[in-house]
């Protein structure tokens, strides 16, 4: 059994990481103490864990990676979370995101078509004691029917549309993030329901890993 975790462990390199997200213009304080606490070395392969607090994207194995910190904050910020929201995660890939939001949110339904990238985020959230979080292994494209409606819909992998069960799965007022465009860039969108109409925001150029499933492309 691994033991308690570390909070000590560290914790100068996530302060300076912190200021670096302060520095680009991050303010919400819940989102920079979220990122004070999570120890994002833990959700990356051993040989990187070096380079846990750098701001940048790393490998976590099965093709996939870690979002850079400052897309972590960038899209938690845009979300204006106050604590009790219900959120629908696509795409688990390590956790760390998954643990950032069981912090900032009521409650985390968390999505992960790749098996062993679950069970290993799974294995670390529950380390860390989260206990407001349930995971699905399967094709995110189709959403959580069970569990919906959901306050915010947060999908960590691009797409070529709005998978249609996001739309319906989304609460009024709810907040959809989404990158879309093609394989190899895409635009951020933040989409807020108001009634059966989405208003449309446009973010920021990124480059996010394919959304793979029913409603998106094939693998
Ligand atoms: N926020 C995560 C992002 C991981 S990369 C992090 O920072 O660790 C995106 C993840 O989406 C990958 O793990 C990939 O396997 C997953 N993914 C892609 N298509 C999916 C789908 N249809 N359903 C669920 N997960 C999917």
């Amino acid at each position: 059994m691994a033991g308690p975790v570390d909070l000590q462990e560290y914790r100068g390199a996530r302060r300076r990481l912190v200021e670096t997200l302060q520095s680009q213009g991050i303010r919400d304080l819940s989102v920079l103490h979220a990122i004070d606490e999570v120890p994002r070395h833990l959700f990356v392969p051993t040989g990187v864990r070096h380079r846990a607090y750098e701001d940048s994207a790393l490998p976590i194995g099965n093709g996939q990676t870690i979002s850079q910190p400052s897309i972590h904050a960038r899209y938690l910020e845009l979300l204006k979370l106050t604590g009790k929201e219900r959120i629908l995660e696509i795409g688990t890939g390590s956790g760390y995101q998954t643990a950032l939001l069981s912090r900032l949110a009521s409650q985390v339904f968390s999505i992960e078509r790749i098996a062993p990238l679950l069970e290993k985020a799974r294995e670390v959230l529950q380390q860390m004691g989260a206990n407001n979080i349930s995971f699905m292994l399967g094709d995110g494209t189709l959403g959580w029917s069970q569990f919906a409606p959901f306050d915010a819909i947060l999908v960590g992998a691009a797409a070529p549309e709005i998978p249609k069960a996001y739309i319906e799965q989304l609460a009024e007022n709810g907040r959809l993030l989404i990158p879309l465009g093609d394989r190899d860039e895409q635009v951020l969108h933040l989409f807020t329901r108001h009634g059966g109409e989405l208003e449309r925001e446009d973010i920021a150029p990124v480059r996010f890993v394919p959304l793979v499933g029913k409603h998106s492309w094939p693998s």
